[in-house]
Order: structure tokens, then sequence, then C-alpha cells
């Protein structure tokens, strides 16, 4: 790093983290995390070799399962719950309660147990049986509600709003504000300022408006990009401005059918004043493989949203061509979906592709 010479201005930067980012670690501070709050963030960045190899890109993952709640939402939980403590909407001993497809609950329900709040998640049944479980065992009360659209009064989002006022996670902007403050400052640094594309799915946006906001201020011209799942709406609106989806996916916790406040402004395509230059869509068929050899060839388990963000990378990496640097994120680990992504009856059911060793009967005989 000394030798750079863009030394000046990342020094600039993280004395601004440091005044920034809100009781988290700072940027490069491999130090001791003094308890669960402190320990959100400032995740490594993981050389991805096969994607890398296949595109002749140098392209790496933002290590988010190693989040203490195991996902990338622990930062915006974070965020929200600071913002709701400003606001004076959540007072000590007080109750989150939330509509999420489960990172953000977990998370939320770990700060809760570290801050003192009780928490109340409302998630929709088609989640996995892994993140239902892991909110309970963090003592969250949840309440299960059919997977129904957002204009349906009974989608989980609108259902938890009826409960009590929640944290509107997918509105609340203290969500993108999150990744603006620490996950974009932190692929800067790590990546030296030489990062050429950023590309991640969809779930609320916070994450691609926040980091793509904050990658652009640094430099215009590295290009921010959107990996839509099938079934999800983004990819037609940022094409032809029409909110249109087709397919399915067995991903969760992304697949947007609108554009959400995270979105507004940072997160809607360059031609619109937004940060987002590029867009693609990632089939499950495509997808999968992807992390059914990142788990047997590199030693990673990652989850089916990890498996678009991959996709995406390579795509993006493809446009690009050889030489760039590209950073994408590894949302969750693929034991939170053991029973779905990684279950070869379920994706049979599905009629999706499986490697031959991932059923139970396969003898490697070899
Ligand atoms: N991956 C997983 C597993 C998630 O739970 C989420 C959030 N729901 C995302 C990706 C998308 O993140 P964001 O909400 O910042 O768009």
């Amino acid at each position: 790093l000394r030798s750079r010479p863009f030394l000046g201005q990342v020094k600039k930067q993280s004395h601004l983290l440091h005044m920034e980012t809100w009781a988290m670690a700072s940027v490069g501070d491999l130090g001791v995390r003094r308890g669960f709050v402190d320990s959100v963030g400032n995740t490594p960045l993981i050389r991805l070799n096969a994607a890398s190899k296949a595109t002749g890109c140098e392209i790496y993952g933002k290590a988010e399962f190693l989040n203490p709640g195991g996902s990338v939402k622990d930062r915006a939980a974070l965020y929200i719950v600071k913002d709701a403590e400003e606001k004076g909407l959540l007072k000590p001993g007080g109750l989150i309660v939330e509509g999420t497809a489960g990172n953000t609950g977990i998370g939320l329900a770990l700060v809760g147990n570290a801050k003192g709040y009780k928490t109340v998640i409302v998630i929709p049944q088609t989640q996995s049986q892994e993140k239902k479980d892991m909110l309970r065992l963090a003592g969250a009360t949840l309440v299960e509600v059919p997977a129904v659209p957002y204009k349906n009064p009974n989608n989980y989002v609108k259902y938890s709003g009826r409960l009590a006022e929640a944290l509107a996670q997918f509105d609340n902007i203290a969500n993108r504000q999150a990744h603006y403050e620490t996950t974009g400052p932190e692929i800067w640094k790590q990546t030296e300022g030489k990062v050429d594309g950023f590309i991640c799915a969809i779930g609320t946006g916070g994450t691609l408006a926040g980091v793509g906001k904050y990658l652009k201020e640094q430099n215009p011209n590295v290009r921010i990009g959107m990996a839509d799942p099938m079934g999800a709406a983004m990819y037609n609106y940022y094409s032809s401005g029409v909110l249109q989806s087709s397919g399915t996916s067995i991903s969760e916790g992304i697949g947007q059918g609108r554009v959400t406040a995270n979105l507004e402004s940072w997160g809607v395509p360059a031609r619109d004043g937004g940060a987002v230059d590029f867009w693609c869509q990632v089939t499950d068929e495509e997808a999968l493989p992807l992390i059914f050899d990142l788990l047997k060839q590199e030693g990673f388990c990652m989850g089916g949203s990890t498996a678009i963000n991959i996709g995406g990378a390579i795509k993006l990496a493809k446009e690009l061509g050889p030489g760039h640097t590209i950073v994408t994120i590894l949302c969750d680990l693929g034991t939170r979906y053991q029973s779905k992504v990684f279950n070869v009856d379920f994706l049979k059911s599905k009629g999706l592709p499986y490697p031959e060793w991932l059923d139970p009967a396969f003898k490697d005989v070899s």
C-alpha cells in the first residue's frame, strides 16, 4: 500500500470511517472486538479462484457470511436499530417488529439480545427451516405468513407494518446507509482503489445502492452491476422501465418486484441519475453449479443468493474483459439452506441440476 500514489486518499478515508461508522470495528483493525455490535463488518475479501480463472479477471467475494449473525444483513440491522434509537422509536427494553426473509430478522434478534430489546419477526412460510430455527434460537417470536406479493395485505412486509410500527428495512434508508458507510469503504480500501466493477442481487436494494454510490463517488468509472434471479422484476425495470417478472428461483432474500426507497435515486440506472450501469439475469441452472463447485473445489459453502451474485460477477467480467477486478457479495452460508439448495430431493422436485456427489446414495469408488 505504501508505494501506491493514492495512500493519502485512503488515509483520509479511514479517518472518516472512524468518525462515521457507528460502533463498528474500523477498517484494517485486526484487534479485539468488544461484543456483538463491534463484531459486525470489516469482513475479508476472498479471491474466487475458479471464477477468476474462467474469466481472466480478479473476482473477489466480500465475506459477509463472517458477520456474527452470519449474513450481510447484520450491517443493515445495526444501522436500522441505531436509527430507531436516535428517532426515539426504540426505548430501553423496547420491542423490535420487522418483516424479513430471515437474515435481517436474525441480525435484529441478535442485536436485540445484545442491546436488551425483544423481537417479533414476520416471515414468509416458504423461507428455509434453518433460518426459522435460528430465529427461534435467538429468542425472536416468529409469525409465519403465506408468501404472497407486496400488493397483498397479508404480505410479510405489510403484515408486520400492521402489527406495530415496523423498522421497515425495505424503505428505511438507514439500511443502504450501512453499506455506504461501511461495506463500500471497506471494498475500496481492500482493493486499494483498484476495483473496476461491483455487482450483487437486490433484496431490499440496500447493499447495491449503498456500495454502488460509495464506489461511484470514489471513481465514476467503476461499473456497478445488478444480478437478478428469475422471478424478480428488476432486470426488466433496468432494461425498459417496466416492472415485470418471469420464471422462478429457489434463492432466498433476493428477487424484488418494486423500486424500494433504498433503491430510489442511488440504486436506479445511471441514465436516471443512479449508480447502476450493468444488469443481467442469472438462472438457477447457471448459478447452482457455481456454488457446488465452490464448495467442492475451493471449500466455501454458500447460499443461493451468493450463487446468483457469483453468476452475475462472471457476466460482468465477460462484459469488461480480462484483467479487471470485480467484487461481489458472499451473503451467507449454505448451511442456512441445507434442506433446499443442498438437498437432492428438493432440487429434483424443482427439476434443477445437482452434482452426483450431493446424492446421499453416491459412493465415491475412485
Ligand atoms: N442475500 C441474502 C441471503 C439476503 O438475506 C439478502 C437480504 N434479504 C440479500 C442477499 C440482499 O441484500 P439487500 O437487502 O441489501 O438487497
